[in-house]
């Protein structure tokens, strides 16, 4: 379903999308990068509102958030469009196609949320949900004012303009955002991005809701050690306590290289912890990926694949009384 832009600017008699930092100008009947909006009779409008590709019910853990309801559930669901084209991308044919949809209704998506075992909310993912901003907005929106319990989740790759941003997330409780490098050259490379706006949604998503963020290490093209250092000292800088996933590559899509190996990962992890509080490792099978206090070493959280057992009360460490970042 058509749905007209929220911001955009007349440009030189044409119209300028003001989403993300593509700023793309839009001509009738031709797509801007994220393949979703488009100028149709002179009105700018993005075509995929409401419409659903992908729906399921997830371990929170997995989006990954590892500090935000832990051992809850999450309704899980996501559209079709992204703004960045990653080599690697594991959901190539929903980010860069147009696959067929259902349609949901904001209502209809309210009336399910509470119908879900164990559930914390909702979560937008699968594509990127800043390339569903109409309808994210709305739901959102609806979702904390019918009942402001229901969490809303947003995995993104964080490449939004401020505008847009700041309206958004009042109705956002939590973000897991892809930080996907640190060097101009990879994300315009890999992702066909910019680094410095993903720096800022970072930035500003911390003032205002839970963070976590994830990197993909991959071979040879982000996985130096000085390269995770600079990401966790940017983490850091801006708050030590976000929680820093760091994920194992394999050949997906356009990239070939070979999967990360890892001891790179592990190295990385060893790394990172020097300047954060809790980093954790995802596509490793049988790592520690446990919660332990930052100030004593007390187990906090205990994590078996996607069980997940809680062994602290009200958010402290039962040794130290230290209070844990959830
Ligand atoms: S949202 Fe899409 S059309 Fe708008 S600026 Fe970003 S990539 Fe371009």
């Amino acid at each position: 379903m058509d749905m007209k832009i929220p911001f955009y600017e007349e440009y030189r008699d044409k119209i300028r999308c003001r989403i993300c930092p593509h700023n793309c100008i839009l001509d009738e009947g031709k797509f801007g990068i994220c393949g979703v909006r488009t100028l149709k009779n002179n009105v700018p409008v993005a075509i995929n509102y409401g419409g659903v590709t992908s729906m399921g019910v997830d371990p929170i853990e997995k989006k990954p958030l590892y500090h935000f309801k832990p051992s809850k559930n999450i309704l899980s669901l996501g559209s079709f469009g992204c703004n960045m084209t990653c080599s690697f991308c594991q959901n190539y044919e929903i980010s860069q196609g147009k696959p067929e949809t259902q349609y949901m209704s904001v209502e209809k998506l309210i009336d399910i949320i509470p119908k879900v075992e164990n559930n914390a909310g909702v979560a937008f993912t699968y594509n990127e949900p800043f390339m569903w901003y109409e309808y994210i907005y709305d739901a959102a929106k609806s979702i904390k004012e019918n009942n402001p319990d229901t969490s809303v989740v947003v995995v993104t790759n964080g490449y939004i303009n401020e505008e847009p941003l700041l309206k958004l997330i009042p109705y956002v409780d939590a973000m897991n955002i892809d930080l996907k490098g640190y060097t101009s050259r990879y994300y315009n490379k890999i992702c066909g991005a910019r680094l410095e706006p993903v720096l800022e949604t970072i930035k500003i998503a911390n003032k205002y809701c839970h963070v976590e963020i994830t990197t993909l290490l991959v071979s040879d093209e982000n996985d130096s050690i000085e390269e995770t250092r600079e990401i966790a000292k940017f983490i850091a800088s801006v708050n030590e306590n976000i929680p820093f996933h760091l994920s194992r590559y394999f050949p997906r899509y356009k990239m070939d290289n070979a999967e990360t190996r890892i001891d790179t990962i592990t190295q990385a992890q060893n790394e990172a912890k020097r300047y954060l509080k809790h980093v954790y490792v995802g596509n490793v099978e049988g790592v520690d990926n446990n919660t332990y206090c930052s100030k004593c070493n007390e187990l906090i959280i205990r994590r078996n694949g996607y069980s997940t057992e809680i062994l602290m009360k009200e958010n402290k460490c039962e040794k130290c009384g230290e209070d844990i970042y959830l």
